[in-house]
């Protein structure tokens, strides 16, 4: 089928990337390989919409994968990087903004007393898995398999994600050496686990999972998981860490720790506190900060770290994340996720919705979605007419059936009534489409 309709503007834009850059984008899942056809570009964003090369406005569910909570273009956001922007954008020293941005980490995160702020969730897990190396001095480290850490060597094996969508398994570049200390585990499986313990628990430096996992779709931990993991690591002295890059300050206003309260030892973050911006953290107790250089032994740095205008743009947005902006969230994502619902089963359509606080996603099948293996039991071809049907009706949504849907403070009444407006098509089109 042809998806190629409505967009010669982007086509075109496409066709030009493709000469300069690897599949013509800077990040996989946006070249639309999961659903097929012409990835739109985008040129403005404001409130809920966005608006392409070819002049469509679109409702995001995106939402930059997750950053956007206050919506496009929010005018405190604007504010406050154009006032950092007017004092100049990167001075190579430390500066306030970090120390407020950093002091808004603490207070809210009760398992945080101390942070580093780096430029992406990527850097964030990586230097948090050489830290708890380090702290430990120890080598073996435990993930999950569908959770992803960002393109970190070590954690890119049974990733979710791009990866996901396109179902490589491992990568190339990745030598056995680099994931030979990673040990990966059927998620929700704390019997895994245990046997993983049982065996190498004193080469064990960390177990990192995804608060809740979001990159295989949205799966929550069952109850008592992640407490159970904790517990698991303490017993045998290796360190726990919250991938919180997803969930912190988007699930609740202290993230899926704000749900499960289990204090991890080591925790990351990024998407929501950068606003827009590239700025993310990693933090935890403040013993194991400590090992950190400059006091500590373990090197970590980055030349923009702690940018001025986006630690601005990163505690703008915080700081307008109140408790009302979370009950609104909360409502928008089960209004949206019980319109979706309710048109995919008036079509007969095989579907499952999962939550996680105020994230949510949408499986196209019928088994409960536990870990990677029932993620993966989707049926994608539905999902990629039910995808283009929307956005033919306007709505952008991820373009993967293993991505959780985002959405804004910003998506009021209007936005709802557009995606409630494209659903009966996107249903009709899903049930009809060839199951392969
Ligand atoms: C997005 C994400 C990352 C990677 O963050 P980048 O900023 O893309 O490097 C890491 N962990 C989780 C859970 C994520 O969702």
């Amino acid at each position: 089928m042809s998806y190629d309709y409505d967009a010669p503007a982007s086509a075109k834009l496409f066709d030009r990337a493709q000469l300069v850059t690897p599949g013509g984008v800077n990040s996989p899942v946006r070249a639309f390989r999961g659903v097929g056809g012409t990835p739109r570009f985008m040129v403005s964003g404001k409130g809920a919409y966005l608006t392409d090369a070819d002049g469509r406005e679109y409702v995001d569910l995106v939402c930059s994968w997750g950053p956007m909570i206050l919506g496009h273009a929010h005018p405190a956001v604007l504010e406050a990087a154009g006032a950092a922007l007017a004092h100049g954008t990167s001075f190579g020293t430390p500066s306030e903004g970090e120390v407020v941005l950093a002091e808004e980490i603490v207070d809210r995160i009760a398992p945080v007393e101390q942070v580093r702020l780096v430029s992406s969730g990527t850097e964030a897990t990586m230097s948090a898995i050489r830290l708890a190396r380090g702290y430990t001095g120890r080598s073996k480290v435990v993930k999950f398999a569908g959770c992803y850490h960002g393109h970190v060597d070590a954690l890119l094996a049974a990733a979710g994600s791009g990866l996901a969508t396109l179902a490589l398994p491992d990568t190339p570049g990745v030598t056995g050496t680099q994931t030979g200390d990673t040990i990966v585990l059927p998620y929700n499986d704390i019997e895994a686990a245990r046997a993983a313990f049982a065996e190498h628990g004193q080469q064990i430096a960390c177990v990192i999972t995804e608060a809740a996992a979001g990159n295989m779709g949205v799966v929550p931990p069952r109850p008592g998981f992640n407490a159970a993991l904790r517990e698991l690591c303490h017993t045998h002295g290796a360190l726990y860490i919250s991938d919180e890059v997803m969930t912190g300050f988007r699930c609740s206003r202290e993230g899926w720790f704000g749900i499960d309260g289990v204090v991890p030892d080591l925790m990351t973050f990024g998407k929501v506190m950068g606003g827009g911006f590239p700025t993310a953290a990693f933090g935890g107790r403040a013993e194991v900060m400590a090992q950190l250089a400059p006091i500590g032994p373990v090197y970590q740095a980055g030349t923009l770290s702690g940018n001025p205008v986006a630690t601005a743009a990163g505690l703008a947005t915080l700081r307008h994340c109140t408790p009302e902006v979370y009950t609104r969230l909360d409502a928008t994502a089960r209004t949206v996720a019980a319109l979706a619902s309710e048109a995919l089963t008036r079509e007969g359509v095989a579907h499952r919705v999962q939550f996680a606080g105020t994230m949510f996603s949408i499986f196209f099948t019928d088994t409960e979605v536990v870990d990677y293996a029932t993620a993966k039991t989707q049926d994608t071809e539905r999902f990629k007419a039910f995808f283009h049907a929307m956005l033919a009706g306007g709505v952008y949504l991820p373009p993967s059936a293993f991505e959780a849907w985002f959405v804004s403070a910003a998506h009021d009444e209007d936005a709802v009534a557009r995606i409630a407006e494209a659903l009966p098509a996107a249903a009709a089109a899903a049930a009809a489409a060839v199951n392969s």
